[in-house]
């Protein structure tokens, strides 16, 4: 009897798990990961992520062992290990999921298509999360979210039969693969088990203050729900999550919880961005290289400077708030969003880095990165987007917004614990004496300024407005907005342009 092969990617669980689901309900079924050499070759993968999502292997082998069949795990390219499954077992089915991934992904996305097509093999793919294909325009994209999200959980299946021994054992896979990373400190725990608490622990006590709490630094890894590295391994799917917090609103909203309902209301609207920006990476791939507004290409292509990338990568920019906020990633392996949106403002403004170096920084050093979800986050806040002003914070006043006492400060950058909260946004402000007072000697314990911020300010302000002069299109501009933007946005943009009758890049980017 044919069988049907799971190609498992990111999407590593037996429940709600639709090609696993169906393959099993039609018979003899082969769930396979492939370490292919050549995706670890690319410099948005990282050892981090491979031991992260080798734990989770491990778990995902262990459940389907106990169900009849191990997890087949092959170091090899695809086309070869289908062509090593067709020579044992002839004539296959494929089930997998869809990948809204890099360039990578999407060229060896097309040779499997293209070995599948010579070899008959009929490739069926199931959607993941929430995103459409062909899409005009975002009408209808807010109701197929819902019915989506509708849809009922599936159930894990309760055996498989057993078809064939794995060629590497877990004792076996490999240690290594991807480019280097920091050691994590305190990697979150991995596989759906973990995922699950995590869940768990958010909706019945974390997530009470979320609303008020998911952009203060200081209380983000007790507050926001940590649940994206499961998400991007596929150890929870989005529905499962969807389903659960709809279910604990409907638990809060009849015991009459206000604080709840609020903070889950805000949960729901961060996890539909989450598809709302795979949906725009889906349909415009090419923002992993380039700016989504055209008008920003040579912006700051031919201009990199290595120390300053050097300096923000490693948390020694002399900016308290930017240096905790890198710390915390590389220890943490996570940060929240404004932590992250902070990073790539201030690298891609105030250092003037082109968008592309530190947003794969960011990727390799984070557990949950997707690309899907990164390249559109980085280019809104390198404010290469075009669906919004640019913004250049006042990088201390934002400090003391986000981090009023400097908790959060001293915790990532220890060496700053004695400065008053006067002087933690900004240690370049202190004296010699008051450095001696703090044991902070600037230049010895702790950086000086890696740029002087009001310049550095002034001068991205200045480049970006002279380079908009000379290029901007403002029918580019309505590209973006028509096929990336919401209804209510796209309306906004239009009745700006008829209101001020003006082609300048102000009165046509909408703010968000
Ligand atoms: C520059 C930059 C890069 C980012 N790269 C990634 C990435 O590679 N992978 C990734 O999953 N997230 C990324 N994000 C989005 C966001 O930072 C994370 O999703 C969030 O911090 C995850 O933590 P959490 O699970 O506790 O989220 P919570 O605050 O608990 O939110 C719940 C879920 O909602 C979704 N979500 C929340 N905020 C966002 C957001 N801003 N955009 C999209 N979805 C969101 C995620 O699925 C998240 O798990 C990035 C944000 C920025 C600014």
């Amino acid at each position: 009897m044919e069988i049907t092969v799971v190609w498992y990617k990111r999407d590593l669980r037996i429940a709600d798990h639709a090609p696993l689901h169906h393959a099993v309900a039609q018979g003899p079924t082969l769930p396979i990961y492939v370490i292919e050499p050549e995706y670890w070759q690319q410099p948005d993968n990282s050892q981090r992520h491979w031991q992260f999502l080798k734990a989770t292997l491990l778990e995902l082998d262990t459940q389907l062992t106990k169900l009849g069949q191990p997890l087949w795990v092959i170091e090899d390219s695809i086309e070869n290990t289908l062509s090593t499954i067709w020579d044992s077992f002839g004539k296959f089915k494929l089930f997998s999921y869809q990948e809204y991934g890099p360039q990578w992904v999407l060229e060896r996305n097309q040779r499997v298509a293209k070995w599948c097509a010579n070899h008959e093999v009929n490739w069926l793919q199931f959607q993941p999360f929430p995103v459409f294909q062909e899409l005009a325009n975002r009408d209808v994209w807010d109701g197929k979210w819902a019915d989506y999200c509708s849809q009922a959980l599936l159930k894990a299946p309760v055996k498989l039969e057993n078809i064939a021994t794995p060629p590497l054992r877990p004792e076996i896979w490999p240690d290594a693969k991807g480019w280097e990373s920091p050691e994590t400190e305190e990697p979150p725990a991995a596989g759906r088990h973990a995922g699950l608490e995590f869940l768990a622990s958010f909706l019945k006590g974390r997530g009470l203050h979320y609303k008020a709490e998911y952009q203060n630094l200081t209380s983000m890894l007790q507050v926001c729900s940590r649940l994206s590295p499961y998400l991007a391994t596929g150890a929870i799917s989005y529905r499962e999550v969807a389903h659960q917090a709809q279910r604990a609103m409907k638990f809060y909203k009849d015991k009459g919880h206000a604080g709840w309902t609020e903070s889950l209301k805000v949960f729901g609207e961060q996890l539909k961005l989450q598809s709302h920006y795979m949906q725009q990476f889906s349909d415009s791939p090419e923002i992993e290289m380039e700016p989504l507004h055209r008008s920003f290409v040579g912006l700051r292509e031919n201009e990199f400077d290595d120390s300053r990338f050097l300096g923000w990568s490693e948390g020694r920019t002399g900016v308290p708030i930017v240096d905790a906020c890198m710390r915390c990633l590389i220890r943490h392996g996570w940060l929240s969003e404004t932590g992250r949106a902070l990073l790539i403002s201030f690298a891609c403004h105030q250092l003037w880095l082109h968008w592309r170096q530190p947003a794969l920084h960011l990727a390799r050093l984070s557990f949950d990165y997707d690309a899907a979800v990164h390249f559109p986050q980085v280019q809104l806040y390198a404010d290469t987007m075009g669906i919004r002003m640019w913004q250049i914070h006042d990088i201390v006043a934002l400090s003391k917004r986000l981090d009023p006492e400097g908790k959060f400060i001293r915790r990532f950058c220890p060496e700053l614990d004695e400065l008053s909260e006067t002087h933690i946004h900004s240690p370049w402000s202190m004296s010699h004496g008051e450095q001696v007072i703090s044991s902070c000697l600037l230049g010895e314990d702790y950086p000086e300024p890696i740029v002087d911020l009001s310049k550095a300010v002034q001068a991205a302000k200045d480049k970006i407005k002279a380079h908009l002069d000379l290029t901007y299109d403002p029918n580019e501009t309505e590209r973006i907005v028509n096929k990336h933007a919401s209804r209510l946005v796209r309306q906004d943009f239009q009745d700006r342009t008829q209101v001020r009758g003006q082609i300048t890049p102000e009165s046509h980017f909408p703010p968000v």
